[in-house]
């Protein structure tokens, strides 16, 4: 059976985004130390490493603004992320939700952005952003039992997945340096009220050169774990980065793993719409054929480690052989 509201989705946001206006708080940046540690394990992306850390996150319940679990998972990031970045900034701000779940309500929200220096050393500009939104979604609306459509999504896929394989990420690249700099992001509120809060404070803070390093284009992750992933052919990501999403589709042909790509056609609105607005040219990798999406049936069971190492290895590969 064809489930329309899969379909409406995109309309739905799409008339969300043409009357929202954003009340946010002004935008703080908090720089953390990083230890210089040794490097962890070699440059492969590792999908048991990347899993685990699926789990973790989703261990630690559900992860939407204002809960225990979204407090408790950005400390979480942060160590995740401090023995294998050198550099790690906070992007903080408080932000009124006006319509949908959480509306009326403010919340503390926080971008993680980090950097892994290049061979090229600290001076080098990163030209590459890898990024995932790492907040889940307060209420599960599309659940096909009505009873259960104000619990919120465990978020395994949506949610815990792009964060996982940039968390890894981070690792394999400190450990085997790319020729140039990454910069790492993990978007806070991209799945309440009027969406994608994140991406469009940093949009903000990137037009007024307040971010802490400005790459130059950008690879977000989205719904990248679900067992037999296929990435779908998403629209805006062809009209936005046209050259990148041509050149990392080369490198999954490359590697032998293009029948996990160029799956069914959707138009997505998702954080690489604001990226790609503010001037960084961005594109999505998502497999949007889930079923499970915002119900409470999105559980770790729904994933697995070959799907995100898919993921990381031609994203790994793109890092290192065609921006490199
Ligand atoms: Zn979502």
């Amino acid at each position: 059976m064809i489930d329309l509201r899969r379909y409406a989705r995109p309309l739905v946001r799409a008339a969300r985004m043409a009357r929202r206006r954003w009340e946010r708080g002004p935008i703080r940046h908090e720089t953390i130390d990083v230890g210089a540690g040794a490097p962890a394990g070699d440059g492969a992306f590792d999908g048991a490493r990347a899993f685990e850390l699926l789990r973790a996150q989703c261990d630690m319940g559900p992860r939407a603004p204002g809960t225990d679990g979204h407090r408790r998972t950005l400390e979480w990031i942060v160590d995740q992320l401090r023995p294998h970045v050198d550099a790690l900034v906070l992007q903080r701000w408080e932000q009124k939700v006006r319509h949908g779940p959480g509306a009326g309500r403010r919340f503390a929200m926080t971008n993680v952005l980090a950097l892994v220096h290049g061979r090229d050393g600290a001076d080098g500009a990163p030209d590459l952003m890898l990024s995932a939104h790492w907040d889940t979604r307060p209420v599960a609306d599309s659940d096909p039992d009505p009873a259960r459509r104000a619990l919120p999504v465990p978020g395994a896929n949506d949610g815990a997945s792009g964060t996982a394989v940039v968390l890894e990420a981070a690792r394999a690249l400190r450990a085997h340096r790319p020729s140039r700099s990454v910069a790492l992001a993990l978007w806070d509120g991209e799945d309440l009220g009027e969406y994608y809060y994140g991406s469009h404070a940093y949009e903000a803070a990137f037009r007024r050169g307040t971010v802490p390093w400005r790459p130059r284009r950008g690879i977000l992750m989205d719904m990248v774990g679900k067992r037999g992933l296929r990435c779908s052919t998403e629209g805006n990501s062809m009209r936005l980065a046209p050259e990148l999403w041509r050149d990392l589709h080369a490198c999954a042909e490359d590697m032998d793993l293009g029948a996990h790509f160029g799956g069914r056609a959707y138009t997505v609105n998702d954080d690489h719409v604001f990226l790609s607005r503010a001037g960084i040219p961005t594109v999505l990798l998502i497999d949007y054929d889930y079923p499970q999406w915002h119900t409470t049936a999105d559980t770790v069971d729904q994933c697995d480690a070959a799907s995100l190492r898919i993921v990381g290895d031609v994203v790994l590969r793109y890092v290192r052989a065609g921006a490199a």
